[in-house]
Formats: structure tokens, C-alpha cells, sequence
């Protein structure tokens, strides 16, 4: 995984008063966790699932592979021409004049020319046709002249040119995909490329994931005093859509011991990973943690991030727990943080990053030095072609709008305070997250 550096080029840390609310003073800085030892510690307490099952390599978009794939046939596995044109014996390349070749047949993809090919003679070729092997060079088709039934070639052409040999994307016996790694659209073709109907793949995680708090109300309810949309579950099945997991929505569970415990138990009896949101800072809803304490082996952190100070990571039986804060836009933060590495490691994708670039700032980002801070963000290109990065107002941790403004997150070293235009510092885009 792309580690997050630190040490990216900003001006020397320095408190600047801004009106963000909230108390980031460094005294209170002791004891939090940093981002990398919090990913640490999880990576390290997750051991990957083992278990395998065998897909249709149609239906292997998101799995990860359970073997090694060593290549059974060169390919392509024929030399074949690159070009629509003619082919030719590279012998014949006229070397003052231009010349005339009688034309004897066509060799279509799918359909090769089987005759011979003797000298001054040549083929019509399309691409991805076999090369006969009197043959060794193809001509494209707008550089010769039709005279009559003879094809006019003239100089200037190279000897083997516009041919692909057998083996040139792989080699028969070759490693082509290593167990571990994760199938997209490129591994998709390249299994089917080898000729393979199935491929053996780790099976899918169960992921189950529910909030909790007697405030929260669902879509399509009436909200109360005090009452609000209960949001954070959405986001979360969102964000869980973009990987290949079964996923169990338990709902809103309410602040009562009994149906927590119950929550908790039925979420680890079904799955493989359990997420949360609210509920694990201090003074907070007192029977998530309380049950948690009693159920499992729970750590509370307190990350020296922001947003997403409390985050709640440990196991419920055999369950992975991950329990997000309950700020909507620090339950998104610390989902792709640590969530997503976390659960990417648990999946047993063992190749999985995180795309970083660097931009040029255009509007101060405020920052008071203590915290990583990923803001909120919108990179673009400026007339130079550099890339560019401003934030989007608001940065508070419940505003959610701001997520949805944003392309990328705008990743501010812990001991930075302001950044001025000019700087440089380093994004996260979003598409890169997903
Ligand atoms: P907590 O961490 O439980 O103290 O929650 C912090 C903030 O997040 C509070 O303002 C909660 O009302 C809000 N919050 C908690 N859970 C949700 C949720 N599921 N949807 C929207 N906001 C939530
Ligand atoms: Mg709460």
C-alpha cells in the first residue's frame, strides 16, 4: 500500500487562529494514534481468507485469484500481421525501384491462405491473419499501388516489418497472473486470452453493517424533535457496492442493550466483516461500547486524523469489527483510510494502493498543526496543463455536501498548519479510492 508521507513541501508549521470550531490543540495531541500505526495494527491482526471456489471467468469481475496462472499457449500463438495490407517475402523488398508482385490470395483472420507463396508474389493480409511461413513482411495497404491484378510496391520498407510473433504478449509457460491479485477488465480478457473457461478465486466476504442511536430515523419516516435521517447507512452501502462482497443491511438498531447485543451476535454469525458508524467516541452511546466490551476484543482509538478522530477496530467472534464514527463525512474518511485497506487485506488482495498525485494550491487550505488532515477537495488542470487544487468551503465533519462537491481528498501533513497558493501538497482523487 501507498504509504501517506509527511513530509510533503508546505510552509513551516505554524498556529494560525481560524474560525473551524472544535479544539485541535497539540497538548491534547497524546496518546492518538497516527494513520500508520492504526493501518499497522489492523494489517497486521487481519489474516486473509483462504478459502477458494471456482467462477466462470465471465462471472470473475472483483474476485481475488486463489492460483498462480501460467500460460498453456504462446500468445497471440501464430505470427500474424498487424495491418491490413499485403505480405510479401522480405527478399523481394525493391531496393532502387518500385516493383510489381503478382498477387496470389488472401489470408483472412480466421481463415489463412493456404497455398505457397513464391517469389515476387504476394498475399492480401488482414489483421490478425496468419503470415504463411513463405512469407515474412507485410506491406499496409495504403502505401501500394493497385495495377491491375499486380500490386505496385515501391522503396523504403523494412524487412519483417508489421508482423507480431507468436509469444510476443506471452509466452507459453509463462507467469501471467500471480495469486493474489485482484481481476479487473484487463485480467478478465487476459484469463480468457489463455483459453480458460474457470478460474479458482477466494470466495466473496459477507459483509454485514448496521447504525445504531435512538435518534436516528429512516427514509420515509417522520422525523421527531431531536430526530434525524439516518444517512451514515446509505453511504456505507454505497461505498461497500464498489467491491465484490455480499452485503447484509441490519438497519438502525435502537439504544437498547438487549437488541444491540442480539445485532452484534447475528452480525458475526453471518459475516466476515461488520461495520458501524457512531457510537465509539467518549460519553457515547453508552451500550454500543458497553456490549462491544463485552462481546469482543474491541480496540478505541483515537486517530490523529481528521476527520475521524474515534474509530473502534477488533474482532466480534470470528468477525472483523470496524466501528466508524458517526460524522458523516469522517465515516467515509476512515472507510477509505483503513476500512477499505482493511478489508481489501482481509479479501486477500495483496496488491491493493491508493493512488496519491501532487497539486498546486490555489485558495489557503486553514489548518491548525497536530492532525493528517484530508480535506475536501476539487483538483483540475490550469492553463499550463498543471494540476491544480482548491477546497470546497466547509470542512466540518458533518457536511456531507462537501463529500459530494469534492473529487479528492486534499491530504495535509499533521504538522502543517495553513497552506498558501503555491504550495504543492499531495491528493488523494476519489476515482483512485473506488
Ligand atoms: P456519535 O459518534 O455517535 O457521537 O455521532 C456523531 C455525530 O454523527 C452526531 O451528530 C450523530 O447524530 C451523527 N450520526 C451518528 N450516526 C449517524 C447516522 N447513521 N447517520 C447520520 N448521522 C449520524
Ligand atoms: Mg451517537
Amino acid at each position: 500500500m501507498k504509504e501517506i508521507p509527511v513530509n510533503i513541501t508546505s510552509k513551516p508549521v505554524q498556529t494560525i487562529k481560524v474560525k473551524q470550531g472544535g479544539c485541535d490543540d497539540h497538548a491534547l495531541l497524546a496518546g492518538l494514534l497516527t494513520l500508520e500505526q492504526a493501518r499497522t495494527k489492523m494489517l497486521d491482526s487481519i489474516a486473509p481468507i483462504t478459502d477458494t471456489t471456482e467462477v466462470a471467468t465471465m462471472d470473475a469481475f472483483g474476485y481475488v485469484l486463489a492460483e498462480n496462472i501460467v500460460s498453456p499457449v504462446n500468445v497471440p500463438n501464430y505470427k500474424n500481421s498487424a495491418m491490413d495490407g499485403y505480405a510479401i517475402k522480405a527478399a523481394d523488398l525493391p531496393a532502387t525501384d518500385s516493383k510489381l508482385f503478382k498477387l496470389v490470395g488472401t489470408s483472412w483472420a480466421g481463415k489463412p491462405y493456404a497455398g505457397k507463396v513464391n517469389s515476387n508474389e504476394c498475399i492480401r493480409i488482414m489483421t490478425g491473419a496468419k503470415l504463411p511461413d513463405d512469407v515474412d513482411t507485410v506491406i499496409m495497404q495504403e502505401h501500394i499501388t493497385l495495377q491491375a491484378e499486380n500490386i505496385l510496391i515501391s522503396t523504403g520498407h523494412k524487412a519483417e516489418q508489421n508482423v507480431r510473433c507468436a509469444g510476443e504478449d506471452i509466452q507459453k509457460g509463462a507467469l501471467v497472473l500471480s495469486k493474489g491479485k485482484l481481476i479487473n477488465a484487463a485480467e478478465m480478457g487476459l484469463i480468457a486470452s489463455l483459453g480458460f473457461a474457470k478460474v479458482s478465486v477466494l470466495r466473496k466476504l459477507k459483509v454485514s453493517f448496521f447504525s445504531t442511536g435512538d435518534e436516528l430515523k429512516g427514509v420515509g419516516e417522520t422525523l421527531e424533535d431531536g430526530q434525524i435521517f439516518d444517512s451514515n447507512r446509505y453511504t456505507i452501502y454505497g461505498m461497500l457496492q464498489k467491491l465484490n462482497v455480499d452485503i447484509n443491511d441490519m438497519g438502525v438498531i435502537p439504544d437498547d442493550r438487549k437488541k444491540i447485543e442480539a445485532a452484534f451476535l447475528e452480525a458475526a454469525e453471518r459475516s466476515d466483516v461488520i461495520i458501524t458508524s457512531g457510537g465509539v467516541s467518549v460519553g457515547d452511546a453508552d451500550y454500543v461500547k458497553e456490549t462491544l466490551e463485552k462481546l469482543g476484543q474491541i480496540n478505541f482509538w483515537k486517530l490523529a486524523i481528521k476527520p475521524g478522530k474515534p474509530l473502534a477496530f477488533g474482532k466480534v467472534n470470528e468477525a472483523m469489527f470496524l466501528g466508524l464514527p458517526g460524522n458523516p463525512v469522517s465515516v467515509m474518511a476512515t472507510y477509505y483510510q483503513l476500512g477499505l485497506p482493511a478489508i481489501q487485506h482481509l479479501s486477500g488482495n495483496q496488491n491493493y494502493t491508493q493512488v496519491i498525485a501532487k497539486a498546486r494550491v490555489t485558495e489557503p487550505f486553514y489548518k491548525r498543526p497536530g492532525r493528517l488532515d484530508f480535506q475536501r477537495a476539487i483538483f483540475s488542470y490550469d492553463n499550463n496543463g498543471e494540476l491544480i487544487i482548491k477546497g470546497v468551503g466547509m470542512q466540518a465533519s458533518h457536511i456531507l455536501s462537501g463529500m459530494s462537491l469534492a473529487n479528492c481528498f486534499a491530504i495535509i501533513p499533521a504538522e502543517s498548519g495553513t497552506v498558501y497558493p503555491g504550495e504543492v501538497i499531495e491528493i488523494q482523487p476519489f476515482e483512485g479510492l473506488i
